[in-house]
């Protein structure tokens, strides 16, 4: 598994002109690999599980445009519903049969949801879903948990994990005291903590929203019985629980952690995957909540490209094909996935490295800590320089990782056991260059 000898010299010229109009070049901020060190390539096309650059090289892809590609880039069904459906229009403003297609499709595999609207983001999703949860219940203050990324909008940027945990940033510049105060920010795993939080702000807490199982501190499952905690404490105190799937959905399983657990949360927000990498997110759960949103309730929520017709084609492409091959895709992308994580991390034994591997199905993170990671505080316990230097290692030799410690890794379904032998012979090679 040699180094790829990789010049970059388109990638650098774009870099350099997009640094002119674009702050730090990019349109988000994890995108310019200011955590890992090096330039980032630029990309210009991707086929199945390989991404390529503009000069050219080639990359095995492991972040699968932060989730989206689950069926690997150009599938070919999602580029023909694309292109059939931009040649009627891409825009109306108006309804279309796509809307309530796709919706069918989300509500038949994610039954807590009864009804959904779409948007064109996840943030949008989980800001559109408190809104709705504080109008439902009348509270104002709202529950995350440290380390949960759920969008950028105000009110959920504190600890917020994925980018700002990358750059070491606790909540962000420009949010309001009075908005941030809203925000009650609580440990992952630590049920006490929810429970002291509900004691203190009795009747006063509109909603918990959590990611089911983590993915912007790294990967970290839930403990057992944390879930269920969390649902029965939101019943109790009259509050709404709002599972943040935008990741986790059509991802750790095709209905979501909801299907794993058995827990049905009250509102669920969805993106990535159900655009099959088009701009769009979704908020749903139970009718009698979501008919809160107007036109039939009082709560406003709006969007010009709101269930855009590119964006449902892509996404129903995306969908049927998972349903339709369920039970073969999901058994594969849990083999592939478990092969690779395992792979790396017994290559990381044999050279003395310490890492920890979280996974739920194909999302996964290698933590450069000897001990388990169950929250953030653990989570920010791993060597992210270490992180930084098996990052560029690997990207020399053509496996494109997410670019930060705490951003989980992605596989789809085009990725073989041969692509996983690869990875896993690139991790060696580069774990013993690391070796201490
Ligand atoms: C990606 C993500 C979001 C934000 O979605 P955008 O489309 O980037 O706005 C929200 N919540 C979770 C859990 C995510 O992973």
């Amino acid at each position: 598994m040699p180094i790829i000898a990789r010049t970059l010299t388109q990638s650098n010229q774009l870099r350099r002109r997009a640094e002119r109009f674009l702050p730090g070049g990019v349109d988000s901020p994890v995108r310019a690999f200011r955590a890992v060190g090096g330039e980032p390539p630029f990309l210009s096309r991707a086929e199945g599980a390989h991404l390529y650059d503009a000069d050219g090289n080639q990359y095995l892809d492991y972040f699968g445009s932060w989730g989206p590609m689950i069926l690997g880039h150009a599938f070919p069904p999602v580029v023909r519903a694309i292109q059939q459906t931009a040649a009627d229009s891409s825009s109306f403003g108006a309804s279309t049969a796509a809307e309530a297609d796709l919706a069918e499709l989300v509500t038949r595999a994610v039954p807590s949801i009864e009804k959904l609207r779409f948007v064109s983001s996840g943030t949008e999703a989980t800001m559109s879903a408190l809104r709705l949860a504080r109008a439902f219940t009348g509270r104002n203050y709202i529950v995350k948990f440290e380390g949960c990324y759920h969008g950028h909008s105000d009110g959920l940027l504190a600890k917020a994990g994925s980018g700002l945990a990358t750059f070491g940033i606790p909540g962000s510049a420009g949010v309001p005291d009075q908005i941030a105060q809203l925000t009650l920010t609580l440990p992952y795993n630590d049920t006490a903590a929810v429970e002291a939080a509900f004691a203190t702000h009795k009747n006063e807490i509109a909603c918990i929203i959590v990611e089911p199982v983590a993915g912007n501190m790294g990967c970290v499952p839930p403990q057992p019985g944390y879930l269920k905690t969390l649902r029965d404490i939101t019943s109790r105190e009259g509050a709404l629980l709002i599972f943040d799937e935008v990741m986790t959905g059509f991802r750790v399983a095709y209905g979501g952690v909801q299907e794993l657990s058995g827990i049905q949360p009250d509102l669920t927000t969805l993106g990535k995957i159900i655009g099959g990498g088009l701009p769009v997110g979704a908020f749903g759960g139970r009718a009698e909540i979501m008919d809160k949103l107007a036109p039939l309730g009082p709560v406003y929520q709006a969007g010009t490209l709101s269930g855009n017709p590119l964006a449902m084609a892509a996404g129903i492409a995306t969908l049927s094909h998972l349903e339709q091959n369920r039970a073969s895709i999901y058994a594969q992308l849990d083999q592939t996935a478990t092969a690779v994580a395992n792979g790396v991390a017994a290559a990381a034994t044999e050279a003395g490295i310490p890492l920890t591997t979280n996974r739920q199905g194909a999302m996964f993170t290698w933590f450069f800590t000897p001990n388990p990671v169950r929250d953030f505080a653990t989570a920010e316990f791993a060597d992210t320089n270490r992180f930084a230097a098996f990052h560029r290692g690997m990207l020399d030799r053509g496996i494109w990782l997410p670019p930060s410690q705490f951003e989980a890794a992605f596989l789809g379904a085009a990725h073989t056991t041969d692509h996983v032998h690869q990875t896993i012979a690139a991790a060696r090679e580069v774990f013993a260059a690391l070796k201490p």
